[in-house]
Order: C-alpha cells, then sequence, then structure tokens
C-alpha cells in the first residue's frame, strides 16, 4: 500500500478482552433435487471453527474466494443462520438471541459490503440513508440525528452538500465512504468489512483503508477484515487468520505470519504475491490444483490434494492446531512432533 501508515502496533496481552469469541461453528447447506426438493447432499461452507477477536483489534481473514471468509463473517453478525456452534459476543450467544435482543445486537455490530454500488438504496438520498439506521432503532431527537450525521459526513471526509445528493452522482470511492459512514452512524462496537476496497479501484484502495484506520481509532472499534488481498490484509491488521476450504489453518499476528508462517497453505498464498527484487533461489509453492469443492470434501488434511508435503496420514486424518509461538497456531501434521 503505497499510503502513509497510520496502524499503530497492539500489543497483546492476558488480560485482553475477547469481544467475539465463535466455538465450533459449521455451516452446511442443503443440495436438493427433483419436484420435492429430496436433499441429495451438503455443501460444507464452515467446519468446526473455533476463533477469538479481541477488543481493539483487527483480525484479518485471508483466503481463497470459496474458502469461506464471507459465511464466517455473516455468521459471526448472524445475517444467516449457522447450522451449528455458537458465537459469543461480549460473553453472549447471539445465535439464541430473541428478536428484540438481536436488534440491539444489530446497533453493536455492523457490516460493511464489497460492493458500494449494490449497498445505498439509488432512490434515497444520502441524507435519508444516514438517517434510516436511527429510525429502524427507534431514535426521536432529530437535532441529535441531524447532529450525528453532519459529523459523520465529516469524519468521513465530505462535505454537507452531499447530503442531499443521491447515490448514483458519486464515484465508487464515495460511495464507499458513504456506505463506512452508514455502518458506523450508530457508534457501532464491532465492524465485520468484507473485502470492502476489492470492487474498487486500485488508486483510491489505500485511501478507503487508511480511512476504516482513522474510523476504528475514533470510535474504539474492532474489526474483521476480510480480504483475498494478502497485501492489504498485512498493511491493516494486527493478526491474520487464513481460511482453506471452511476451516482456520493457520492464526498469527501479522509480522509472524509475514516473517514465520508455516502452514503450505500460507506459504502457497504468500508466494503468490508478485515481490520486487525476488531471489531466484527461493523453494516456492505454486498451488497445482483448482480448490477441491466444497460438496465433497477431501478426507484427512482438506489440503492434502494440492499439498507437496503430504503424507500419507494426511490423506485420512485430520490435523490439530499446533502451538509454534505464543498467539501462533498452525493445522498441519508437519508440526505435530515440534508439540
Ligand atoms: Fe500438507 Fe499434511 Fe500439513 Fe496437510 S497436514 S498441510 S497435507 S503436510
Amino acid at each position: 500500500m503505497g499510503a502513509v501508515k497510520l496502524k499503530t502496533k497492539m500489543f497483546y496481552n492476558i488480560f485482553m478482552k475477547k469481544l467475539v469469541e465463535v466455538k465450533h461453528l459449521s455451516m452446511k447447506y442443503p443440495i436438493t433435487d427433483g419436484l420435492f426438493g429430496n436433499i441429495k447432499g451438503y455443501i460444507y461452507a464452515l467446519n468446526n471453527i473455533d476463533l477469538e477477536i479481541y477488543e481493539n483489534e483487527i483480525l484479518g481473514l485471508a483466503g481463497e474466494s470459496g474458502s469461506g471468509k464471507s459465511t464466517l463473517g455473516n455468521s459471526i453478525l448472524k445475517l444467516i443462520t449457522p447450522s451449528s456452534g455458537e458465537v459469543l459476543f461480549n460473553g453472549e450467544n447471539i445465535l439464541s438471541k430473541s428478536k428484540k435482543d438481536l436488534k440491539l445486537f444489530r446497533k453493536k455490530a455492523q457490516l460493511i459490503f464489497q460492493n458500494p454500488f449494490m449497498s445505498l438504496n439509488p432512490r434515497m438520498k444520502i441524507f435519508d440513508i444516514l438517517k434510516e439506521p436511527f429510525i429502524i432503532h427507534g431514535y426521536k431527537d432529530n437535532k441529535e440525528i441531524n447532529e450525528k450525521i453532519k459529523k459523520i459526513i465529516s469524519l468521513i471526509g465530505m462535505q454537507e452538500e452531499v447530503l442531499f445528493r443521491y447515490p448514483h452522482e458519486f464515484s465508487g470511492g464515495q460511495r464507499q465512504r458513504i456506505a463506512i459512514a452508514r455502518a458506523l452512524i450508530l457508534s457501532p462496537e464491532f465492524v465485520v468489512a468484507d473485502e470492502p476496497v476489492s470492487a474498487l479501484d486500485v488508486s483510491i484502495q489505500a485511501q478507503i483503508v487508511n480511512l476504516l484506520l482513522q474510523l476504528k481509532t475514533h470510535f474504539n472499534l474492532t474489526m474483521l477484515f476480510i480480504s483475498h488481498d494478502l497485501n492489504i490484509i498485512k498493511y491493516i491488521s494486527d493478526r491474520i487468520a487464513v481460511m482453506y476450504l471452511g476451516e482456520i489453518v493457520e492464526i498469527a499476528k501479522t509480522d509472524e505470519l509475514f516473517s514465520n508462517h508455516k502452514h503450505p497453505y500460507t506459504q502457497a498464498l504468500l508466494d503468490a504475491v508478485p515481490v520486487i527484487n525476488e531471489s531466484k533461489n527461493e523453494k516456492k509453492v505454486i498451488l497445482s490444483s483448482e480448490l477441491p469443492s466444497n460438496e465433497n470434501l477431501p478426507t484427512g488434511c482438506k489440503f492434502h490434494s494440492r499439498c507437496p508435503y503430504v503424507k500419507e496420514k494426511c490423506k485420512t486424518c485430520e490435523p490439530d492446531f499446533y502451538d509454534i509461538n505464543i498467539g501462533h497456531k498452525v493445522r498441519c501434521f508437519l508440526y505435530e512432533e515440534k508439540n
């Protein structure tokens, strides 16, 4: 990212509060067939995910398209209902919340969508788009609402005159600023940003990422930042989780993941990122085939059909997580003996 670095380093310690805890989360979609919709199989989108997101951190979620990143983000916000497992927010399981309690949760946890062209209602002026969350949550004080709208417009670096225009009058980057303003206008504690810059021109991606960092500080936000772009993930995240076929295969602090990654899949993702002046002698992991189908998951280690280090055991047994370092875990038999 060619921009001024706004990020300060996050220091982890045992007293840090877990804002979000994902426990044994799985999601499978039935595949139906025929007139009566008989179930002929399942698509396994998430498989027994355990994950913690600490208060005030940005956790990056990396992986190829189809790895389950968005499904995990949507499940954490209960925009979809997972098949099994728990999502604790401030210690409470949001998956078992009543409609009324879920509405309160929605005020505290928001989603920033990938596509700013789809996420804003084209028939509404920006003022009404920003006012809508207040109406949904029963705010009545118009003076307070107007002040908050003016404040957020200034925070996203726009002028008040934009409030009386329609979404189609803005560029992609401006629309994404407005979509971010809408997500943050009720001062949530937690945001899932799902590929928030991938639909934008490369020249403005850095501006939006830096805006998110500024707003994260301003609102004291905790964020799950989903992206397939490792350069962006590296720039914005405090920690990174790597997903493959619905599972997390490696998780570590950002510096550690880039300097001391262990999983062959993480290695392959990093090897796919173009680097200037790279050494010709370095051994690279090239992904040899397509991502296997979520319908017929490989047995054993899900990565075994593409792994250059595969052993017989990998084809039948599922690896557990092995500790590499403090906060650094990897799901691969290569590190079994070192534990
Ligand atoms: Fe490769 Fe085996 Fe490790 Fe899976 S467990 S990543 S197949 S070495």
